[in-house]
């Protein structure tokens, strides 16, 4: 191995135990989108004990930044490792965020540590950057918007998972809110003086039923009605459902859309009920995982002994959306997914659990190291980084 990747992955295991403790804290403190407070403290202060300078609440409250920077006048490339740290509601830490943050923290002070320790054959600029509500709220569209990665070259992350993937697929994802306003009346004396805005739910509901038979595979509709009345003695006047769609791009997303306003009109149409529906101001778009960061993170990852999943069911099945497919757009990314020692799915109980063994701590930090690996290449070798923002232009087209 190279003398700056073995200096990067001997401090990641001098450091475990720290590391160790840090993922631990943010796993029995489970906090929601936007809450992060113990979180950004603790990380905050950890990457402060590294001599990271750190711009602690950086465009919003439980974001943050640090950076270090070699004196290289040109300081370029500009290398992000990516943070998440928010939990969900109910069960904790069910996404594994806390290995997020774990391995962020991990590959930023290795990093930071082999560019200190290898002079002028490492330079550019680091930063981690801490990046909140990733679950159901989209943060890093908020970071985007603040301008957030205007001053990054490439990004990288990884999340913890059933499988170990380079690059596994995203769906882009939009939630819709749709409201159907009837009329009250006695269901039992005058029930034809109603509209029943129950019904047009259900119609709605079944109608996106009936609809996935003809969607493509890839495509997802999910949801649930939010408010279906109030007493059965009232015919309902107000109802609300909320449903999240999902497809691979944000062209099928599009054709998707239209198809579900059909549904959800005619719903109203045949109940004589208003409908009013608000697709999200903000939404997820699919990962586009750049592909020579890809080869250098699988190249690596092979080298520390990590096997990547070949089964061309898992290489090519799209499951959720993640906001890091927004970043994926603004700058070339990557986001492999890591097996952590079990089968179970992200988002249960089981999963919960998963994310605070022991067995969790040795996946984490052998991907916390391929990641620093993939930086030094990007960090060490000038001809890298016009190859992946070549990659980086013709997916973006590719998605126009
Ligand atoms: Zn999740
Ligand atoms: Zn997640």
């Amino acid at each position: 191995m190279e003398k700056a990747k073995q200096i990067a992955c001997d401090f990641i295991d001098k450091c475990a135990d720290d590391l160790h403790q840090l993922s631990r804290s943010i796993w029995e403190n489970p906090e929601l989108a936007y809450k992060e407070h113990h979180a950004h403290d603790v990380i905050t202060k950890f990457l402060e004990k590294h001599d990271f300078p750190v711009e602690k609440h950086y465009k919003l409250d439980t974001a943050f930044r640090a950076e270090f920077s070699t004196s290289d006048p040109k300081n370029k490339p500009r290398v992000a490792v990516i943070c998440e740290y928010d939990a969900l509601p109910g069960i904790g830490h069910a996404c594994g965020h806390n290995l997020i943050a774990e391995i962020g923290v991990a590959a930023g002070i290795a990093i930071k540590h082999a560019m200190t320790s290898c002079g002028e054959t490492l330079t550019g600029q680091l930063s981690v950057i801490g990046t909140p509500a990733e679950e159901g709220r989209c943060g890093k569209h908020d970071l985007i918007a603040a301008g957030a990665f205007t001053s990054v070259d490439v990004a990288m992350m990884a999340h913890p998972s059933q499988y170990t993937l380079a690059r596994p697929k995203y769906t882009s994802m939009i939630p819709v809110t749709i409201k159907f306003s009837g009329q009250a009346a006695h269901s039992a004396s005058h029930p034809w003086e109603g509209l029943n805005a129950l019904d047009a739910a259900v119609m709605c509901y079944n109608s996106v039923s009936c609809l996935r038979q003809q969607m493509k595979p890839t495509w997802r509709v999910h949801g649930v009605i939010r408010n279906g009345g109030v007493e059965p003695n009232i015919i309902p006047d107000e109802t609300e459902l909320e449903f999240f769609l999902r497809a691979p791009s944000e062209a099928e997303l599009e054709v998707l859309k239209k198809k579900v306003i059909d549904c959800i009109n005619g719903a109203a149409l045949c109940t004589g009920c208003q409908a009013s529906f608000t697709f999200g101001a903000k939404h997820y778009q699919a990962l586009l995982s750049n592909n020579t960061m890809a080869e250098l993170f699988e190249e690596n990852g092979g080298q520390l002994g990590i096997e990547f999943d070949q089964r061309e069911e898992i290489r090519t099945k799209f499951g959720g959306s993640t906001d890091m497919g927004n970043v994926s757009h603004v700058v070339p990314s990557i986001h492999p997914k890591f097996y952590i020692g079990t089968t179970v799915s992200n988002h249960s109980k089981g999963f919960t659990t998963a994310a605070a063994t022991d067995i969790a701590q040795t996946y984490s930090l052998n991907v916390a190291k391929a990641l620093a690996m993939t930086a030094i290449d990007i960090l060490s070798k000038p001809e890298l980084l016009p190859k992946i923002q070549e990659d980086f232009h013709k997916d973006i087209k590719g998605t126009s």
